[in-house]
């Protein structure tokens, strides 16, 4: 594989996986958040600023194969043009002879946009049009097909440029053709990842593979399950694991205590047992909430009480933690130099639930202040420090949520192989 930094583009058409997954408003179809446009922009302009072009290939939504004009990528193109202050070239479609020709009439300097890759079943390999109710065996045999023509599709993309960039970190763990497939038909000279993906790689690195100690994960969010296979991965890295949000109260069940109506994964009792014992043999000190802020129903107007987590009372449910844990977290947090965050402390959504997750990151913030690496990633912790504005005093929050995770767990991720082989 090449490096961005040190390739240069001049004279080259470049097609570039980008995630321009973006929300969108309902019914202007505007650009509500930028945020992945901008995360582009750096790959982008190196390219055109070498004197390049850049066909940029990216999917919106969830059209499942079908085309539909609210998932059409040319939503897009305002807020695109506005961020890259030049004109965009819209291909309106992904594939055919006229798309063909736009990108190799495409010279210097110019940007061409294909439309939803996931207009296409190929892009994914999956036969969405068979629907819910195909056999078993119909939908084999259409996924064989699917995987069929998507050899052509690919080879398609391909034939566009001379250099293949992928940037979308987003879409890393995905074997679709845009992510992976497509890097076969480009030798190693002339395949990289973008800036965006690079610097997702090196701060996921430097905090799984050379984190400075004390090391500090904080794992929150709803269930213990989606959250196992990275808890277990950490556990040879960690000093220090912090345990928050809904998964509390599997671990406080396991060890005997009172949840009330709190969330509770019966079925994850004794795996929860387990990660306790595994972190007491590998020396990992594990902070589980020791009070919480309970609600007599899950709703944003509910009455609240505190209480010792274990000491639920019957009826009611935690849903953030109080103020003795928030000062315990606070602490172990503002003394370590790495700190990993994932997931929520509660229902922060709710006013009356968010006071733990904002405590926690004002502590991340205070700890990057004090020379600490502070990574932050999954959907709902990027949302909990924007919605705290503190994006800005962290060391870096990730972009991809499943990816991250994935990576996390130790999982190899088919966007990165296809590119670093
Ligand atoms: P996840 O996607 O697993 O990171 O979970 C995030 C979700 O967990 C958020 O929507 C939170 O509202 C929810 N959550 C956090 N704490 C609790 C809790 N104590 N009880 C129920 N849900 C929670």
């Amino acid at each position: 594989m090449s490096k961005i930094e040190a390739y240069n583009f001049s004279g080259k058409k470049a097609i570039v996986r980008v995630d321009f997954n973006v929300p969108l408003n309902k019914q202007t179809f505007e650009v509500t958040d930028e945020t992945r446009i901008k995360g582009a922009l750096q790959t982008i302009n190196k390219i055109l600023n070498d004197g390049g072009c850049a066909i940029l290939m990216s999917h919106l939504g969830r059209p499942d194969g079908k085309k539909q004009d609210k998932f059409s990528m040319k939503h897009v193109i305002p807020a695109l043009e506005k961020n890259i202050g030049r004109k965009v070239i819209f291909a309106g479609d992904v594939i055919g002879a006229e798309v063909a020709k736009m990108a190799a009439d495409l010279k210097a300097g110019e940007v061409l946009l294909l439309e939803n890759l996931r207009f296409y079943e190929e892009e994914e390999g999956k036969p969405y049009h068979l629907g819910e109710n195909a056999t078993d065996e119909e939908k084999k045999a259409g996924k064989a097909k699917v995987k069929e023509s998507q050899k052509t599709f690919v080879k398609t993309l391909a034939s566009y440029a001379d250099v293949y960039v992928n940037d979308a970190f987003g879409t890393a763990h995905r074997a679709h053709a845009s992510t992976a497939l497509i890097a076969d038909h480009f030798d190693a000279d002339n395949k990289m990842f973008g800036y965006l993906i690079n610097n997702e790689l090196n701060a996921m690195d430097k905090v799984i593979k050379a984190a400075d100690k004390p090391f500090t994960a904080i794992m929150g969010g709803a269930k213990v399950s989606d959250k196992i296979l990275i808890i277990e991965n950490l556990l040879d890295r960690v000093d220090n694991l912090i345990i928050g949000g809904g998964m509390t109260y599997t671990f406080i069940k396991a060890q005997g205590g009172k949840i009330g109506n709190s969330l509770c994964e019966a079925d994850k009792l004794d795996l929860a047992l387990e990660i306790l014992e595994k972190a007491k043999a590998k020396g990992v000190k594990v902070y589980i909430p020791t009070d919480a802020v309970n609600a007599d129903k899950f709703d944003a107007e509910a009455n609240t009480s505190v209480s010792k987590t274990n000491e639920t009372p019957d009826g009611w449910m935690g849903l953030d933690i109080a103020d003795d844990t928030i000062a315990t977290f606070t602490e172990v947090i503002k003394n370590s130099k790495t700190v990993l965050w994932n997931g929520p402390m509660g229902v922060f959504e709710m006013e009356k639930f968010s006071k733990g997750t904002s405590a926690v990151a004002k502590a991340l913030a205070e700890a990057t202040a004090n020379g600490a690496f502070t990574l932050i990633g999954g959907g709902d912790s990027v949302a909990a420090i924007n919605k705290n504005k503190l994006a800005d005093k962290v060391s870096y929050v990730s972009t991809g949520g499943g990816a991250m995770l994935e990576y996390m767990e130790g999982k190899e991720l088919p966007g990165i192989k296809a590119i670093r082989g």
